[in-house]
Formats: C-alpha cells, sequence, structure tokens
C-alpha cells in the first residue's frame, strides 16, 4: 500500500479510462496499491471526481467520450497546477504528446501499459508526494512551535533578548515594553549596544568594569553569583536592579547570546536595606563599627602585598560630656551628625570614615602615608572646630594618626591611633598628634614602625 502511518495519509489514485474492460483490468492492479482508488469513465466523470475528492494521482487514458484527457488535464491544473498526471493511451501521436508535455504531465504510457511500469511509476510519484507531504508537515510542525515559544516567551515577566551585544536578533515583550519600543528594529535603531544600558553605579555590573578585552559575558561569568546584577532605566524614571543572567547560543554560525534579566529591585532594596542597618550608625548614617573592621581588614592586606602606604586616624570630640551636660542630649546628637557631614564632605570617596562609637570616630585614608595624612587631618580639625550650631558654643575635636605597616595588626594600628589621640588630648585637645610624636612603645607594640 502506498501510504504512510495512517490511512488518511495513502495516496488516492483517480483512473479514467473509457473502454470498461480496460479500466476494469486496471483497477484491480490498482486497488492493489491504494484503497482509495476512484473510477471514472470520461473526463467529465474524472474532473467532476477530481474537484469533490482531491486525487493525489490522476491516470487518464486520453481519448475518451464527452471530455477528452486533454481537456480534463486542462481543467484539473488550472484547479491545482501540481496536480500529478499520468497519461495512458493507444494513440502514439506525437501532438497529444506535445500537448500533454506542454501542461507537465509526469508520465506518458503507450497502451497496453505494462502494470509492473505503471506500478513503478505510481510508486515514484507515490514517494515524491509523501515526502512532500513529511516536509510540508514538518514546516507547519516548526511554525506552531514557532507560536507556542513566542506565546511562552510574552508570558514571561523576565526579559529576554538574543544578542550579540551590539545587535538585537530577538526580544521578548517584556523587554519591547521595558525599553517602550514595538519592535526589535525600533529597538536597534535606538540602541546600539545593549552594555550601555547598564549604568556605571558602584556595586552593579557594567562595561567600565571590563579589563582589557574581556567580554561582558565573561564579566558576568567571572562574578560571584549574587553579585550578577545590573542596574539601568526603564519606561519609569528610577533605575531598577536586574539579575543578569547570560548564555552562549550559536546562531546561524554566529556567536550570540541568550540574556536574561529579572528584575529584584523589590529584593534589593530590602537586601539594601538590611545591609544598611547591619553596617551603618543609625544617628550619624555613617558606616559602624562591623563594616569599618572589615574594610580596615582589607585595607591591611593591601598594605602587606602590595606596601602601599596608608593610614589611620582615630577622633574624639573634646569635653563632649559637658557639651551634653550643657545644652542636652538632643543637642549633642546634632553636634554628631553635623561633624559626621563635615568631615564626610571633606574627604575622597576612597577614604572611610566611621562612628567608632560615642563621640569617637574612625578614618581611613588609603594610599596617603603619615605626612599627607597629618596635612589633611589639619585640615578636617580646623573644619570642625568651624561648625555652627544655633544656641550652643561651637565644639573641638582631637586627633590621633598612624600609618599602617606590612606587619600590622588591626590591634596593634588601633593601639598607636588610640596613643597617639591620648598624647593630643594630653597636649590640651583640638590638636593632631602622629604616633611618631610619642617614642617610649616597646618594640613589638611596633616603635621601630613608628619611625617613619
Ligand atoms: P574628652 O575631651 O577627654 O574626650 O572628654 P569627653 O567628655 O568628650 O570624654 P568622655 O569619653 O568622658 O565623654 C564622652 C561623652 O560623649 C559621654 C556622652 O555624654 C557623650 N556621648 C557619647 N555618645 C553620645 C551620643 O550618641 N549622643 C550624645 N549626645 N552624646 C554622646
Ligand atoms: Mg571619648
Ligand atoms: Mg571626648
Amino acid at each position: 500500500m502506498l501510504q504512510n502511518r495512517e490511512a488518511e495519509d495513502a495516496i488516492s489514485i483517480l483512473y479514467v479510462e473509457d473502454e470498461e474492460s480496460v479500466r476494469q483490468g486496471y483497477a484491480r492492479a490498482l486497488g492493489r496499491m491504494t484503497d482509495r482508488l476512484m473510477l471514472a469513465a470520461n473526463g467529465e466523470e474524472g474532473l467532476a471526481l477530481y474537484k469533490e475528492h482531491r486525487p493525489d494521482i490522476v491516470i487518464s487514458d486520453i481519448r475518451m467520450p464527452v471530455m477528452d484527457g486533454i481537456e480534463m488535464l486542462k481543467q484539473i491544473k488550472e484547479i491545482n497546477p501540481d496536480a500529478y498526471f499520468i497519461f495512458t493511451t493507444a494513440h502514439n501521436d506525437s501532438r497529444y504528446m506535445l500537448e500533454a508535455l506542454e501542461h507537465q504531465v509526469n508520465a506518458y504510457l503507450q497502451k497496453p501499459v505494462s502494470k509492473n511500469i505503471l506500478k513503478s511509476k505510481i510508486e515514484k510519484i507515490a514517494a515524491h508526494i509523501l515526502q512532500l507531504r513529511h516536509t510540508e508537515e514538518q514546516q507547519i510542525e516548526i511554525e506552531r512551535q514557532k507560536i507556542i515559544l513566542q506565546k511562552v516567551l510574552d508570558h514571561e515577566k523576565n526579559l529576554l533578548v538574543v544578542s550579540d551585544f551590539t545587535r538585537v536578533y530577538f526580544a521578548n515583550r517584556a523587554f519591547l515594553e521595558h525599553f517602550g519600543v514595538s519592535t526589535i528594529e525600533e529597538f536597534n535603531t535606538l540602541c546600539h549596544d545593549l552594555r550601555d544600558l547598564f549604568l556605571p553605579m558602584p556595586g552593579y555590573l557594567h562595561r567600565h568594569l571590563l579589563k582589557g578585552d574581556q567580554s561582558f559575558y565573561e564579566l558576568v561569568q567571572q562574578s560571584d553569583e549574587t553579585a550578577r546584577v545590573v542596574t539601568m532605566m526603564g519606561a519609569g524614571t528610577e533605575p531598577g536592579a536586574y539579575q543578569i543572567n547570560i548564555s552562549p547560543i550559536e546562531l546561524d554560525l554566529q556567536e550570540a547570546y541568550l540574556i536574561s534579566l529579572t528584575d529584584i529591585t523589590k529584593f534589593n532594596i530590602q537586601k539594601l536595606s538590611t545591609e544598611k542597618k547591619a553596617y551603618h550608625d543609625t544617628l550619624t548614617g555613617l558606616y559602624n563599627r562591623t563594616k569599618f573592621d572589615m574594610i580596615f581588614g582589607t585595607e591591611l592586606e593591601r598594605v602587606k602585598r602590595y606596601g602601599v602606604q596608608s593610614s589611620l586616624v582615630l577622633l574624639d570630640i573634646d569635653h563632649f560630656k559637658r557639651f551634653n551636660d550643657t545644652y542636652g542630649h538632643l543637642i549633642g546628637d546634632k553636634v554628631l551628625k553635623a561633624l559626621a557631614e563635615t568631615i564626610s564632605k571633606s574627604i575622597r570617596n576612597t577614604d572611610t570614615f566611621a562612628r567608632w562609637g560615642g563621640e569617637e570616630f574612625v578614618l581611613l585614608l588609603p594610599e596617603t602615608p603619615l605626612d599627607g595624612a597629618i596635612i589633611m587631618v589639619e585640615k578636617l580639625r580646623e573644619k570642625v572646630s568651624e561648625i555652627v550650631l544655633e544656641d550652643a558654643e561651637p565644639i573641638t575635636a582631637s586627633f590621633g594618626i598612624t600609618q599602617l605597616f606590612p606587619d600590622d595588626t588591626p590591634q596593634r594600628a588601633f593601639q598607636r591611633a588610640d596613643t597617639a589621640l591620648y598624647a593630643a588630648k594630653a597636649a590640651g585637645r583640638n590638636c593632631v598628634k602622629t604616633f611618631r610624636d610619642i617614642g617610649e612603645v616597646t618594640e613589638s607594640e611596633g616603635v621601630d614602625l613608628c619611625e617613619v
């Protein structure tokens, strides 16, 4: 049987022959090849059957009463130019042959037609038809899957985009809506580099962090999973935080990436506020001791490893107890805030200023040797003494500085800064002292190191 797996797949044949005995003879042979055989005695009957059943292959005699084979062929080809046709004829008439060829007949067989030849012709055509049907089905299935995929991706809340970063090849609805465009083409005309979307904000991945010829994919992969976050603008006015995932995919032999962006703005704000509580002093908003210890530990590592010259400063407000007793705690708090603000504004971004506790503060000055630190801290001292608060006398503060050394521990460094601060208090307050100014510490506490 000429068929695929299912009955509807079977090849159907229309056989048109006016001579009854011939028709019946071939009908038996054809019936063995398909159970979807239609028989007609002339062109008109054949055409009617064709219109009704659309058989896959038409086998027809040429000379027939009512309507001949050539006329039927013409009319069928008008309905379906790809119809498969086999002519059988007793007339070896070149006129018919030429006309048949003109209408792209698939075979032209001389009567009496050998059943084997007919069978092999039909099988060839059938194989071709089945192959075409299969390809068509595959094509339909691919289209169907494409539609499903597009629907799935359009329902996806994450922003999805396939791109080599300079061109977007695919984007889901969420992505297009996020940027307020309606098509990928529109997006491509507006954005020539996806990496420009990621704002250069501290704590987020962006193109300025790329080293040498590092790709953005490598930057993301090499970042800790929890740090794979970018920030970008969307349709709104506030930038949001997005977790970024990138997987390389091959598109027509071209490298591209599937990039997915998950909006984590909500969680990030929560994370930021938890982090803020854990690492910040609530009164002044400065880093607290916990956070300072972390940063200080890293800086000591840098001093050890790279020999950078950095300094540590301790600051303590003078006679603050008395101030509080005179003006009250609330005014005292205002002073602490004003001092935090004044100093924060006067230091570099790379410096770290933190509240150590009470009215004591700590300042880390990376890449600042002692002499530079003295000049800088002297300016800070002056600024503190210039803080003006209504209804209260000005305050002053004392400062102790030490440079950090490669074999320091945090305790030793703090001990030296504290000793220097104590010396400043002893020297009458409102002044800056360095550990170098005091010369009576044992070697184990770094007396050799203090002589810088
Ligand atoms: P010195 O010049 O020797 O440093 O004298 P001092 O009075 O500043 O020193 P002391 O350490 O004896 O007093 C610290 C005072 O700082 C005690 C307390 O009244 C005040 N203080 C500490 N924390 C706070 C705070 O959070 N708010 C306010 N208003 N005052 C604080
Ligand atoms: Mg104190
Ligand atoms: Mg004090």
